[in-house]
């Protein structure tokens, strides 16, 4: 089933650091690039600015306990690192449109995405996770969102100047530490004003209750599950769901295993099924119904099922969520639709 889709979460960027041709003549390596991508229905996707830690960061499984794992915080990122990092990944992402002879279109509006679900080209929306970047002022904030940046999640799993994302552990309760700082507080609000999206996956529960009560804008997970089925810190307890829910915002579902967001025995499951992840869509639906459920696949951030392989497989999930007995309508909302109402609430955008 091809239905064009936008996905909440990619990490692809760290994958080009060597130019960013490959991706648009396409690789054997990773889970997206540009052919693979228009394959598959890919209209747009949030195309992270991650900056990893320049010291080794061992994946959470590494740090084993009796029933699971428990990974501590990586070291905090010095602002000139985390600065000169997220201009090169800025930088990256300007590229990929300025050298792909307008089959990727950088969003700055609702409607650039919507010429990219009528197929005109792939749109990308720049999105940095975890603003080590951005300095405590924000002035930064202001320069970037007019080179095109719609999207920010405040923390990584790491602390920062604004707040503390999760800490990776399973089996755990997200609520691991304090909320948003002042700085991030008015982070949030600058947001609002400018009409950059706040991305709520990664915070930890104190932080996800002070953007709550904060914004203005529909609340967005952009790439996390269910915790009742997989109780990891980084899933949504039902009471996060169910305030996401309320504000008209959406829970971006993400096909992680390692770490593990999918089934529930939180280790290493690359032999997990498709159903194992659309048993947290039909969760979310059965929750706060089907206008607030999306995909964020977290594609090249972690690995993926087997069964699912890269973004070649999303159209097989969604043949699936068919068979399993959502219409077309349901899919499609799944698929784009709920992204684009959030966005342009969110935005404040008009177009
Ligand atoms: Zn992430």
């Amino acid at each position: 089933m091809k239905v064009p889709f936008i996905d909440g979460h990619n990490d692809t960027m760290m994958n080009f650091e060597n130019g960013v041709k490959p991706f648009f003549k396409g690789t054997k390596e990773g889970h997206i690039d540009w052919p693979r991508g228009n394959r598959s229905g890919l209209a747009a996707g949030f195309y992270a600015v991650f900056c990893p830690n320049p010291d080794t960061d061992p994946l959470p499984v590494a740090y084993k306990t009796e029933k699971g794992y428990e990974k501590p915080f990586p070291r905090p990122l010095s602002y000139a690192y985390a600065c000169e990092y997220t201009n090169k990944m800025v930088a990256r992402f300007l590229k990929m449109e300025a050298e792909s002879g307008g089959k990727f279109k950088a969003a700055r509006t609702v409607g650039d995405i919507e010429g990219a679900i009528a197929g005109e080209y792939m749109a990308g929306i720049l999105h940095i996770e975890g603003a080590e970047g951005i300095d405590k002022d924000l002035h930064a904030l202001s320069v970037l969102y007019e080179v095109g940046l719609r999207s920010v999640g405040p923390v990584w799993s790491r602390a920062n100047a604004f707040g503390e994302g999760v800490p990776y552990r399973f089996p755990s309760s997200p609520d691991t530490g304090p909320g948003l700082t002042e700085a991030g507080k008015n982070l949030v609000r600058e947001c609002n004003r400018l009409g950059i999206m706040i991305d709520l996956s990664h915070l930890n529960e104190k932080g996800f209750w002070d953007v709550a009560s904060i914004s203005d804008a529909p609340l967005v997970a952009t790439h996390s599950n269910a915790h009742q089925i997989c109780p990891v810190t980084r899933n949504l307890t039902d009471k996060q769901i169910d305030a996401i829910g309320e504000s008209n915002g959406l829970v971006g579902v993400t096909y992680s295993i390692n770490p593990n967001m999918v089934t529930e025995d939180g280790a290493n499951n690359e032999g997990a099924a498709l159903t194992d992840i659309t048993k947290h869509i039909h969760y979310m639906i059965g929750r706060i119904g089907i206008n607030h459920v999306a995909l964020g696949s977290d594609f090249d951030g972690t690995r993926v099922p087997t069964a699912l392989k890269d973004v070649t497989g999303v159209p097989k999930l969604l043949n699936l969520l068919k068979e399993e007995g959502l219409s077309r309508d349901d899919i499609e909302k799944i698929a784009y639709k709920n992204w684009l109402r959030v966005l342009k609430e969110t935005w404040k955008d008009n177009s």
